[in-house]
């Protein structure tokens, strides 16, 4: 049986990870990130109504970027497909597979209020039964939901467009070369959400105190000798190593291109906007617009860089 991250990377046509270690330079940045002051009274968010989250996130993206549509299976479909997986050629199978799914709008793709995830989201494909690196390297992503936390809060709409922005990238493969990106574009997003529905920057605040507190723990994590026991022991594929790396990475190096469009001025921030509606497009990659604004892990993670950025 492959994995669901096996399975993700040939969806999205991830290139084969290299493993990581944490450096000296990490463990550095994250004395760096703790050292930094967190009002945690400011930390309070209201209760909204729960179509001001659909409507919040389609006000956000109609003012900067269009999005494509992506397609949708429901579950009893994808199920009789998948029955007949050994019946029939890989080739064959994969026009069955790519006629389930129904182009939709992504504001269109159910959304399921759950328990978990309480500060966050999660977004469900299929591919849970296919079990074939063929099959899914030529396959589409279908998308079956979301999942956003039942607790429907002034943060919501924000969880929701990194989903959202998740859907763009996941459903042009090779959108992104380097799974350890493949964070960025949707924490960018969420952060500039977060700027642009709070005139007072306080949720941008929020957002960053809860990047930045993640981002500790994860190091913390990661510097557990023991720490790959523990997952092993979890038994929950959706925790895994190169998972945790991928926030690491991902968080440094978009609150990297964060910065530089926070203080950018309008045409700056057209043009960012603009390099990732290529990106949806699917005629450039992430790493493509990260080189054009030299952003590496290693210069996201200096000293410089953390202060300017987790302290906005
Ligand atoms: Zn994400």
């Amino acid at each position: 049986m492959m994995t669901e991250l096996e399975k993700e990377f040939l969806i999205c046509g991830y290139h084969q990870l290299r493993p990581i270690k944490v450096t000296n330079k990490l463990l550095y940045a994250r004395d760096i990130l703790d050292s930094i002051p967190i009002n945690d009274e400011y930390l309070q968010v209201n209760v909204i109504p729960e179509k001001e989250v659909i409507a919040s996130a389609k006000n956000f993206f109609s003012a900067h970027l269009n999005l494509h549509p992506i397609l949708m299976a429901d579950t009893q479909s994808y199920l009789e497909v998948v029955s007949k997986t050994n019946a029939m050629m890989a080739k064959e199978w994969i026009a069955l597979y790519k006629q389930i799914g129904i182009p939709i709008s992504p504001f269109n793709l159910p959304i399921q209020y759950t328990e978990k995830h309480a500060f966050a989201g999660y977004l469900k494909t299929f591919g849970d039964y296919v079990d074939s690196d063929y099959v899914l390297k030529y396959s589409p992503a279908l998308f079956l939901n979301i999942f956003l936390s039942k607790t429907i809060n002034e943060d919501t709409p924000i969880s929701y467009v990194h989903e959202i922005g998740h859907t763009q990238l996941m459903s042009v493969k090779g959108s992104v070369i380097s799974f350890y990106d493949c964070e960025i574009i949707p924490i960018f997003l969420e952060l500039v959400a977060a700027m642009d529905l709070d005139d007072d920057n306080y949720l941008l605040h929020i957002n960053i105190v809860h990047r930045l507190e993640t981002l500790i723990a994860i190091i913390e994590s990661l510097n557990d000798p023991l720490f790959e026991e523990k997952l092993k022991a979890e038994n929950d594929e959706t925790e895994n190593i190169p998972t945790y790396w991928s926030y690491v990475i991902s968080i440094f190096k978009a609150f990297h291109l964060f910065s530089l469009y926070h203080d950018g001025n309008i045409e700056t921030k057209k043009e960012i906007m603009a390099y990732i509606q290529k990106i949806f497009d699917g005629e450039i990659k992430v790493e493509d617009m990260l080189k054009k604004y030299s952003i590496s892990y290693d210069n996201s993670m200096s000293k410089k860089s953390i202060m300017k950025v987790f302290t906005l």
